[in-house]
């Protein structure tokens, strides 16, 4: 057993994981309740002044509690067990939508401000982008977005105005030439307002992208 799986192991015996649909020990998700999450069929095209070509949304947020308590689980525990069914859920969809990545992409994770990273210890974006990566041949790299501003926890800001207002400029693009001429793909976890992905994407484009997309666990 390497390293990380017997720390795994030995916390699994201390924290022991129960699915957030029925409390069955032994996953944060179990196979029956991760069946009764409806995943979404369709990505959704945005039109008008959207720097985000698509948006690939597994679940709707509202509508399922097990996939919202599944992300609470995920910020708050940090668990790999927990990412592992995001992405799940991500995967499931991007099969039902018939996704083939384009030759040309790039994906990367909304990133986490400094400060609130070394809070959290990990970015459950990242988690989330790293399993994907491993179903799709698609190119990962954590390190093309910058978040540089520290901004406000989104929750508390409700309006949609607000958020953007906010959230203009909070990226940067430090990798130009890997996103150049390609298509950024941008992973995160939750999307509400679109806020975030749309600060994530417009920084993308400015530094060049031809065209971003943008896989979500939840809309
Ligand atoms: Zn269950």
């Amino acid at each position: 057993m390497k390293q990380n799986k017997i720390s795994q192991f030995i916390l699994s015996l201390f924290f022991p994981s129960f699915c957030v649909g029925c409390n069955t020990e032994g996953s944060f998700l179990c196979s029956s309740c991760a069946q009764t999450c409806v995943i979404q069929r369709a990505p959704v095209a945005h039109t008008g002044t959207s720097a985000i070509a698509f948006t690939y949304a597994a679940t709707e947020y509202r509508e399922q509690p097990i996939v919202q308590k599944l992300i609470t689980t995920l910020k708050y525990r940090g668990a790999k067990d927990a990412a592992r069914h995001c992405a799940d859920l991500i995967i499931s969809h991007l099969k039902l939508a018939r996704f083939t990545p384009p030759h040309d992409c790039i994906m990367t994770a909304v990133p986490l401000h400094q400060k609130r990273f070394r809070e959290r210890g990990f970015n459950q974006a990242d988690c989330i982008a790293r399993v994907i990566g491993t179903a799709f041949p698609i190119p990962y790299d954590p390190r093309l977005l910058l978040r540089t501003i520290h901004t406000p926890q989104q929750t508390h800001l409700q309006e949609r105005k607000k958020r953007l207002e906010n959230m203009r400029n909070a990226f940067l693009c430090i990798d130009k030439n890997r996103v150049y001429g390609k298509t950024v793909i941008i992973v995160d976890d939750v999307t509400t307002t679109g806020a975030t992905l749309e600060a994530c994407a417009q920084a993308c484009k400015d530094a060049g992208a031809r065209r971003v997309m943008a896989f979500v666990v939840a809309k």
